[in-house]
């Protein structure tokens, strides 16, 4: 039998558990082993037994499978992480501002790693500025980063999670000001800018 806090890991990841993990049977997981069992055809009665357990472990192992992901019954940070990623991968048709190919490595080695949680970021910072918004970096391969001056070996432009960005007519203290809203708000891991090799653009990854 699955554990009490894997339990309400499986039904959270299939939306029918809204509480904390916690390992504890309370008013919401109970509510939660009755919905799952209404929607599978099962006894509703709200006792974990056997059959819910076999049918919450068969219900994550399709899951698992559609994802990729290792099945074992058991949704952990992997099998979450899977969703989120294709979750978002589904998603550059909300990207209005923005084309992919806006972010291709500038040495022309065809590299476009970028992940989508930053772009959605910038889709929201070119909307309230209202002013197109320039990728001046945004992925780079290693060999062009490292030939970059004033570049690190690990920038998060390698790994896709990193854009230089300006915009035309906004100041650029106001352009890192909005930047930090997202670092404040933790949507993003950090922002700067100098005056010696970024010109006008900010930096911001996530
Ligand atoms: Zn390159
Ligand atoms: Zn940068």
């Amino acid at each position: 039998m699955l554990t009490i806090k894997q339990r309400q890991a499986n039904l959270q990841f299939l939306g029918y558990y809204k509480g904390q993990i916690d390992g504890i049977v309370g008013a919401l997981t109970k509510q939660a082993y009755r919905n799952f069992q209404k929607d599978y055809g099962l006894v509703i009665d709200g006792i974990y037994g056997v059959k819910t357990n076999a049918k919450l472990i068969e219900v994550i192992k399709e899951e698992q499978i559609k994802l990729g992901v290792k099945v074992d019954g058991i949704v952990g940070p992997i099998t979450i992480n899977a969703r989120d990623d294709k979750n978002v991968s589904l998603a550059w048709n909300d990207i209005k501002y923005f084309k992919k190919s806006e972010f291709n490595c500038k040495c022309g080695c065809g590299l476009n790693n970028i992940d989508l949680k930053l772009v959605k970021i910038l889709n929201e910072i070119r909307e309230y500025f209202g002013k197109p918004c320039i990728v001046t970096s945004g992925c780079r391969c290693q060999k062009y980063n490292d030939s970059l001056r004033g570049s690190i070996k690990n920038s998060k432009h390698v790994q896709g999670k990193a854009a230089d960005i300006w915009i035309n007519g906004i100041r650029k203290a106001e352009l890192l000001s909005k930047c930090k809203d997202y670092v404040r708000c933790g949507r993003a891991n950090y922002t700067y800018t100098n005056e010696s090799n970024m010109k006008n653009a900010v930096h911001i990854e996530i």
